[in-house]
């Protein structure tokens, strides 16, 4: 069998089973059942948050969290990211305004994001890519000075922290995915996280139909609820979170050593993580030729590694052209490499010795073409 990108953790089944048995004696499968209050309040401990709503995907909680923060207009947006991140900007009726990407962390540059601002612009919405922290200091500053709000998109941060806080504490709303391919999963889920009361409030109600009660309603609202179905594999899956990292971390550090000199570079992390999830084994190569050179290599040996993130969002058809000349050269040469808890390291050897047997046959790359990052 090959080896794919990721790969996603299974807990032992009978754990699931176990709670599988409880279902079917209470017959509450969805609504607020007893497991999805109960993974609510461990991920609220584990994680260091205020008020975290479990919803069915990672997706509806950046929707609900445009909705709740009643945004219309312009906002500023990372280019090198998952597609939702823009689609649903889109989705919403807002306008993505394409904000270029620092060079060394790959996350959205806090530098030029004043230029970007109209009289329309309402809210700066980041990715923290990789479970790399955006500069989180840097927004909450322009946002503050120009009265914008922010939406964190940390479907890839879970567990990370900044300054020993969860990343999720910064801005006024963070979502997640939970996704079977995320760090983290419930199979398909995601959550919306913030320590404000009333946003709280609004998001309980607008995820569950606007019902307040069985017969009224506060106002508009959509279905974003999980089933006891998906809190039962986050139940099983968290206690083994710290577990999963701590091996994913290893496996990263064999890759880190295995390709010193091969000329494939790092993102940079940013200053001050205290804590890193190891989510992803991102690499930028010298040039986009040496990244499809790399990725036939692997592929001809059965290994899949993925274009994260190709094309860059600024370039989608429904959003205009708008320039971000650095998220498109780091698009073109970014590839993650396999990363996940099953992975062995006799893999990791092979997959490096195939890179770096393609790198040494790679022409020389101009520096000047060279991004440096790490
Ligand atoms: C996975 C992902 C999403 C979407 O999450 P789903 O749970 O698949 O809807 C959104 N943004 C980013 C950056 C992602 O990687």
């Amino acid at each position: 069998m090959g080896i794919n990108v990721t790969k996603s953790y299974l807990p032992p089944m009978e754990e699931y089973v176990g709670y599988l048995a409880g279902i079917w004696e209470r017959a509450h499968l969805t609504n607020a059942g007893p497991l999805v209050v109960e993974l609510e309040k461990s991920l609220k401990e584990y994680l260091g948050v205020k008020h975290l709503f479990f919803v069915n995907n990672g997706t509806i909680a950046l929707q609900i969290a445009l909705k709740a923060l009643d945004l219309k207009g312009e906002i500023l947006t990372t280019p090198f990211s998952y597609v939702a991140t823009t689609s649903s900007i889109v989705w919403e009726g807002s306008v993505p305004v394409f904000v270029d990407i620092d060079p060394q962390t790959l996350c959205i540059d806090p530098n030029l994001l004043e230029a970007a601002i109209t009289p329309q612009t309402v809210a700066i919405m980041a990715t923290h890519v990789y479970g790399n922290p955006c500069n989180v200091e840097a927004i909450a500053e322009v946002a503050q000075r120009h009265g914008l709000r922010v939406i964190y998109d940390a479907a890839h941060a879970f567990g990370v922290t900044y300054k020993d806080n969860s990343v999720l504490n910064y801005g006024d709303i963070s979502t997640l995915s939970f996704h079977a391919t995320k760090l983290f999963h419930t199979v398909e889920g995601g959550a919306i996280v913030t320590d404000n009361d009333e946003l709280a409030h609004k998001i309980s109600y607008m995820r569950n139909f606007g019902h307040n009660g069985p017969e009224a309603f506060w106002g508009v609202g959509v279905n974003g609820k999980s089933s006891e179905f998906h809190a039962a594999m986050g139940l099983c899956v968290l206690p083994r979170v710290d577990e999963l990292i701590r091996r994913r971390r290893e496996l990263s550090e064999r890759y880190d050593a295995l390709l010193a000199g091969t000329g494939v570079r790092r993102p940079q992390l940013q200053e001050h993580t205290t804590r890193y999830n190891y989510s992803y084994y991102p690499t930028v190569m010298p040039s986009e030729q040496a990244l499809l050179a790399v990725r036939d290599a692997l592929n001809a040996a059965d290994i899949i590694p993925r274009r994260y993130f190709y094309p860059s969002l600024n370039t989608l058809e429904y959003t205009g052209q708008q320039s971000a000349p650095v998220s498109e050269d780091i698009s073109t040469r970014a590839l993650c490499l396999p990363l996940y808890y099953e992975l062995l390291d006799e893999e990791v050897d092979t997959i490096c010795r195939v890179i770096k047997s393609v790198m040494e046959a790679q022409p020389a790359v101009a520096s000047a073409q060279q991004l440096s990052l790490g």
